[in-house]
């Protein structure tokens, strides 16, 4: 549970920010309880305000892939900074991180950065729109990409419900340029395109599902979301916000071999600073200003101090490939939750892919929104107080992401499977 202090502060920073939070999942009203406030990290390690240290599982929400003030990002960030940090003109170094990116993302020809995930993913969709002349956009139930209007649209069951607004604000029209179909039905895809494909401006798919807690491509999925996209001289988007250098060194798509027309990046593209990217085919993105006649643009977009940090991520995990040891880590860390669940006879599903895993208090096999939902969300919210309670610190919300960083050793994993072991109990 909280602190003292964190409680005081809790209390205090509701008198000016809205909830006391800037980002609604911190409020932990998904789980109960006082939000943790967090003084420092190092490593795998968080410490909070009370003193008390935790092993972290959130990574600041998928950033921290190298763990907390890690030398080489903190170097690169400080030098940047001292440098100026920030000219509103061009920096070798946003050049230094986009020729990085494309090496690793191929399908990237050309990149523009912004300032966040969700800045990416507006400005992708406003592309794909120029470049196709439509306004339709298919996303998937429970898929998250970022605040952007138009697709805070999730609910509505059935098969090809036009989308009704998830969020208040949203006009009814712009909720209206979103359909919505299940992840990972590819029957539903199909008879879609059949009927609206020539409609469609993009199709917007997390290559792994990551926001509705992990659930991974079924076998085909993504291959015919590709060719009907394909077919009908629609785009198909890859959201890599979670899952560019996640996975591994690059993003999904090469690992699955699909080449989406545009992908989106941020989170560890930026190594704990505001980033987001998106890019695609060279004939695609030259529609953007000042190339085209699609606007965008950011004061702080390619901030040096961002592509510094962002750039001595990704060489650190192109030179220490971290990859395979966290996803063993990460399996290890299932198993064990899961045999833990089987003795105490408590319906447990864990999913998970590299170094990433969520878990679910549910006999369902998990493979899409509607089943994630089958979750007991107060078991899941008792589960995450108890490994608080234990020292560890998972997502305060049962439809995320635990994340591995490539800090976390195999101290950690014993300490985690403790804590862990008691809050089974507890449950
Ligand atoms: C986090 C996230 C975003 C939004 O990124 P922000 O930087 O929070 O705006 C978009 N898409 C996915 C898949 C994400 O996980």
């Amino acid at each position: 549970m909280a602190g003292k202090k964190s409680k005081a502060l809790f209390a205090r920073s509701k008198k000016i920010l809205v909830g006391g939070v800037n980002s609604p999942v911190r409020a932990f009203n998904a789980v109960g309880g006082d939000p943790v406030f967090f003084r420092s990290g190092k490593g795998s390690r968080v410490t909070d305000v009370d003193g008390r240290t935790f092993v972290d599982y959130c990574g600041s929400w998928g950033p921290l892939i190298l763990g907390h003030a890690h030398p080489e990002v903190l170097a690169a960030a400080k030098a940047a900074m001292q440098n100026g940090s920030s000219f509103g003109a061009p920096t070798q170094v946003e050049c230094e991180l986009g020729e990085a990116v494309r090496d690793a993302l191929p399908s990237m020809q050309r990149v523009r950065f912004t300032s966040s995930g969700t800045e990416a993913v507006m400005s992708a969709m406003r592309v794909a729109r120029a470049y196709t002349g439509r306004d339709l956009v298919l996303k998937f139930v429970g898929g998250y990409h970022g605040h952007v209007d138009s697709l805070l649209v999730a609910a509505g069951s059935g098969a090809t419900t036009l989308g009704r607004p998830d969020s208040a604000g949203v006009p009814a029209a712009w909720a209206k340029t979103t359909l919505l179909l299940p992840y990972n039905d590819i029957e539903a895809a199909k008879k879609l395109f059949k009927t609206r494909g020539r409609e469609i401006a993009a199709v917007i798919v997390e290559p792994v599902a990551a926001n509705m807690g992990v659930v991974a491509p079924e076998e085909g999925f993504l291959e015919t979301l590709r060719a009907l996209t394909k077919k009908s001289k629609s785009l198909l988007i890859f959201d890599e916000v979670i899952t560019g250098f996640r996975l591994f060194y690059g993003g999904a798509q090469v690992a699955m071999k699909i080449t989406p027309d545009l992908t989106c990046l941020g989170k560890i593209i930026g190594g704990g600073m505001p980033v987001g990217a998106y890019g695609g085919r060279r004939g695609i993105m030259e529609l953007v200003a000042p190339m085209g006649p699609v606007y965008q643009a950011g004061t702080l977009s390619g901030n040096p101090v961002a592509m510094a940090a962002g750039l001595a991520t990704l060489k650190t995990l192109k030179k220490t490939m971290p990859y395979a040891r966290m996803a063993e880590e990460t399996a290890i860390l299932t198993q064990e939750l899961r045999s833990m669940a089987r003795f105490r006879s408590l319906p447990v599903r864990v999913n998970h892919i590299a170094s990433m895993l969520t878990v679910f208090f549910t006999d369902a096999e998990v493979r899409d929104f509607a089943s994630a939902k089958t979750s007991d969300t107060k078991a899941y919210a008792r589960f995450h107080s108890g490994l608080l309670e234990g020292g560890v610190y998972f997502p305060p919300a049962q439809f995320e992401a635990a994340m591995l960083s490539a800090a976390h050793t195999a101290r950690d994993l014993e300490f985690t499977l403790d804590a862990a072991a008691k809050a089974f109990k507890r449950l």
